[in-house]
């Protein structure tokens, strides 16, 4: 089922197989009919992560990422909905001339020809496939992976189901009934499993895992305990301890199994030797799901860690500080930090805009991320030049002198899916500025999500108030960095930092604003 934690049993299982020396590359299927994960609400899917090339991807590839330290693009999410574009696009060409076009082959033959592609120049390709055995918008991929199995041999493929065994009563006995299920289920299918990876609040007993091994008739090795853990970050180490890489090595009879274990582990400890606490405030729309800021929550957790610290965030939800609210914003006083993710749309924006100003006028070190940075603008514009008017072109369409406006190239945008300004783009540091001071370059490359930016008609009024605007793109056509150098640290980009944060290596930044919080 969602949120079982397939993502992270993917990404750990790539990063034991990268260690050994192996090329890994890892793929996400998402069953759904959209097209990409672009247009789907982040409160009910979670984060939509963007790849260097542009990419809305579903938030795994994040994690895919932030394990392999690799970069995926576009082409590593597959969707039902590109598949079938892919499959309708052909038959259009008269690719199948003649032909009725059907599920099986013509569908899976996409699916299974698409994996070998993203395969070639790797050793190991893992597929995530998402939603829950016995979905009928997943058949398809199954099959596809039942006959690729077929053709390309047993000792080149192999299955690892992700199940539940959850404890119901207070005895705290594990349940393995629903493990028994899905894996009859998935045989139904013509899929063998050949590891379990069965998720478990305590670490499966021996009395769960010999029923689980005997009921799915799977080697007792193969039924692989994941448990809770306090980090992300451990799950290799546990997957690692119970032997996983002897069993995939045996199974496809690799060579190497020694695994380049120090680097790794020395990240991972990182984040258990924390001596006291940086607590961060996130004032966001999306904050019900704190999946929906899941890169931003990790690039604060990889800045802390390598400070040292423990992270502790608040999720606070900026609707709390408007319609005669505003008094409420006084709580924020008690943050190291104060944060404002990405965003879309009117609501919260007003809250949003009366925590910027708190943070501002009371010097509590302040990062803004794209629609962060858009409202911070406002804000000092609103408090700092007198225009009390000032707002976004995504608030008032008709408002053509918006100090944040429609990007010209946005203005005729007619379909709403893949068509933001997005991916990686250059981004140009002004010399002496403190984004000069934390990227020590003077270029740098970032990826972005947005259809508005600054409007360069107030650039002095901005200015002469005292904010130093030190990132542009474009041939400066573009604002990318704001900063108020008489604060303690305000600061924010129109790009998403959050992206390009790595455990060990966390985005600059990042970075920067926890040494400031701390
Ligand atoms: N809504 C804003 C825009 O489209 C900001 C987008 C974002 O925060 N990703 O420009």
């Amino acid at each position: 089922m969602s949120g079982l934690g397939k993502g992270i049993v993917a990404s750990s299982v790539a990063k034991l197989l990268q260690l050994t020396g192996l090329k890994v590359t890892c793929t996400k299927i998402d069953p759904y009919v959209n097209y990409d994960a672009g247009t789907m609400n982040p409160t009910a899917h979670g984060e939509v992560f963007v790849t260097d090339d542009g990419g809305e991807c579903d938030m795994d590839m994040g994690n895919y990422e932030r394990f392999l330290n690799t970069p995926m693009t576009k082409w590593h999410n597959i969707t039902t909905g590109r598949i079938y574009s892919d499959v309708i696009k052909a038959e259009r060409e008269g690719k199948y001339l003649g032909q009725c076009v059907q599920i099986i082959p013509h569908v899976t033959d996409v699916i299974k020809n698409t994996l070998k592609n993203l395969a070639k120049g790797h050793d190991v390709l893992v597929v995530e496939c998402g939603g829950t055995v016995g979905d009928i918008e997943s058949l398809p991929f199954l099959e596809s992976f039942r006959q690729m199995e077929l053709e390309v041999g047993d000792t080149e493929t192999l299955f690892i189901h992700v199940t539940l065994a959850p404890i119901l009563d207070v005895v705290g006995e594990q349940k393995t009934k629903p493990t028994q299920h899905s894996v009859q289920e998935l045989r139904r299918i013509g899929i063998h499993p050949y590891i379990l990876a069965v998720r478990c609040q305590k670490p499966l007993n021996r009395d769960a895992r010999h029923k689980i091994s005997m009921f799915a008739s799977i080697r007792e090795q193969c039924v692989i305990s994941c448990h809770d853990c306090s980090s992300i970050y451990d799950v290799p180490e546990i997957l690692k301890d119970q032997g996983i890489i002897d069993v995939i090595s045996d199974k496809f009879d690799l060579k190497s199994r020694n695994i380049k274990w120090a680097e790794w582990k020395n990240v991972a400890n990182s984040f258990f030797n924390s001596s006291g606490n940086v607590n961060i405030g996130i004032v966001g729309k999306y904050v019900n799901l704190p999946d929906s800021y899941v890169s931003v929550y990790q690039a604060l957790l990889h800045s802390s860690a390598k400070s040292g610290k423990k992270l502790s965030v608040d999720w606070i939800d900026s609707e709390r500080f408007e319609n005669g609210n505003q008094n409420e914003v006084k709580l924020l006083n008690k943050y190291d930090g104060i944060l404002v993710p990405g965003g879309f749309g009117t609501r919260g924006s007003e809250g949003i805009i009366n925590s910027i100003k708190y943070a501002r006028k009371k010097n509590i070190p302040f990062l803004g991320i794209c629609f962060g940075f858009q409202l911070s603008l406002i804000e000092f514009a609103r408090n700092q030049c007198g225009m009390t008017d000032a707002s976004s072109q995504e608030f008032n369409p008709k408002d053509n002198n918006s100090l944040v406006k429609f990007m010209p190239e946005q203005e005729h945008t007619v379909n709403l899916g893949g068509s933001m300004r997005l991916g990686k783009h250059d981004i140009t540091i002004v010399p002496s500025t403190f984004a000069d001071r934390i990227y020590q370059n003077n270029k740098i490359q970032r990826r972005h999500r947005h259809r508005y930016e600054f409007n360069q008609d107030y650039r002095k009024t901005i200015e002469e108030s005292g904010m130093v605007l030190s990132g542009h793109s474009d041939k400066g056509r573009r604002i990318e960095i704001l900063e108020i150098p008489s604060n303690k640290f305000f600061f924010a980009v129109q790009y998403h930092s959050e992206f390009s944060s790595i455990p060990g290596k966390p985005e600059e930044a990042f970075e920067a604003f926890i040494t400031s919080c701390i």
